[in-house]
């Protein structure tokens, strides 16, 4: 009976972009370079004229970000266990430790009022997570930041353009780390970018970006920092730069397929639904609970017999191997691991027609009958 299968997700690239691909492909320069450039100027008017630095990867901006705010070993950097393993990787990356707090079952995001109880004298960054695009409360997130002395490392990966009150995400705050994964809103296939505070400069940014190499006039170089191999690709800068010219109309299509799903997903499905937030949200995903009880991969199985991929984001990081073997026990983050065991991710991307979501909405009556 189904058409085409249809994915949670999938990129909008249009020709253009491809035609710009090609040309740096053709320039013979493609990796960091003019496109790089240009990329961040871009990404920069985008976050109101704040510093922007490209990175290859989201998880390379986050782990940049920390060591820029001074984190290292015997510092704590407290988080949430409801994000990708990326975000508490990097804790561990430069030598700090981890330290999770639950979510708020209403929003799924760190819930403040835990955050600012595990804040200790060793506490030295906070990394909110907006997930699924729903930002973190930033008024009452920045008046714990400042009450207690901490640096806020944003995990806005999936939050590129979402605003709080008003704000573009990346326009204000203290670090502020996005992804382009494929997966993203925004997507140069792998990269990401870094937004810097106004009391750090890009100098040592680029030097824990590429080796630490600092190149002088005369064609010498000197290295006095260990620094990594995270520079973005002119290719991938390409691809960024056809993107964002486009991600305002993706962000105002996914709120209207967002929309939609909440006028037309049937209360009696027991489907519990996240906050109908259309003036913040940029709609990164659209997130159901199944009921409890229901087996999630059941679920899913009926639904791709029905030709319709659904993706789970994400189960709690903290009953992963690693993290148990760090400490961390079952029972310990109860509404992260009751979200993480039933979330489900349907789909949602800007090419996707009301008549796909019409097929996703039929489709889970019949995968949820039984
Ligand atoms: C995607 C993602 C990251 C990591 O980004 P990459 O570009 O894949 O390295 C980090 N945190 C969150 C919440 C993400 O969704």
């Amino acid at each position: 009976m189904s058409a085409t299968f249809l994915p949670f997700t999938r990129p909008s690239i249009d020709e253009e972009t491809i035609a710009a691909v090609a040309d740096v492909l053709r320039s013979g320069w493609i990796t960091s370079g003019p496109q790089v450039q240009a990329f961040e100027a871009a990404l920069s008017d985008f976050c109101g004229g704040r510093c922007v630095r490209a990175f290859n990867s989201g998880t390379a901006a986050l782990e940049v970000a920390l060591r820029l705010a001074g984190v290292g070993a015997g510092d704590e950097v407290i988080s949430t266990p409801l994000t990708w393993v990326a975000t508490a990787n990097v804790i561990l990356e430069v030598g700090a430790t981890p330290v999770l707090v639950d979510i708020d079952p209403a929003t799924r995001n760190l819930d403040l009022d835990l955050l600012e109880a595990a804040i200790t004298p060793r506490t030295r960054a906070l990394i909110p997570v907006d997930l699924a695009g729903l930002p973190v409360d930033r008024d009452r997130l920045y008046a714990i930041a400042a009450r207690h002395s901490v640096r806020v490392v944003e995990d806005a990966a999936q939050s590129l353009g979402a605003s709080w009150n008003g704000k573009t995400i990346g326009s204000t705050g203290d670090f502020v780390a996005f992804s382009f994964h494929a997966n993203k809103n925004l997507t140069t296939g792998e990269g990401g970018a870094l937004v810097l505070p106004a009391d750090i400069g890009p100098e040592r940014c680029e030097l824990l970006r590429l080796q630490g190499v600092k190149r002088q006039p005369d064609g010498n170089m000197d290295v006095d920092v260990l620094g990594g191999k995270f520079n973005l690709t002119d290719i991938a800068a390409a691809i960024g730069l056809g993107q964002l010219k486009r991600l305002h109309g993706f962000t105002e299509r996914r709120r209207v397929l967002a929309r939609r799903y909440f006028e037309r997903l049937d209360p009696a499905l027991g489907l519990e639904l996240p906050p109908a937030d259309f003036a913040n949200s940029n709609w990164h995903m659209l997130q159901p609970l199944l009921p409890p009880g229901t087996d999630r991969g059941a679920f899913i199985a009926a639904m791709k017999e029905q030709g319709i991929g659904v993706g789970v984001h994400y189960p709690a990081l903290h009953r992963f191997t690693l993290y148990r073997g760090l400490g961390f026990r079952a029972g310990q983050f109860p509404h992260a691991e009751d979200v993480g065991a039933r979330t489900v991710s349907l789909p949602l991307f800007p090419a996707m027609t009301e008549a796909d979501v019409e097929r996703v909405c039929m489709a889970l009556a019949k995968a949820l009958e039984r």
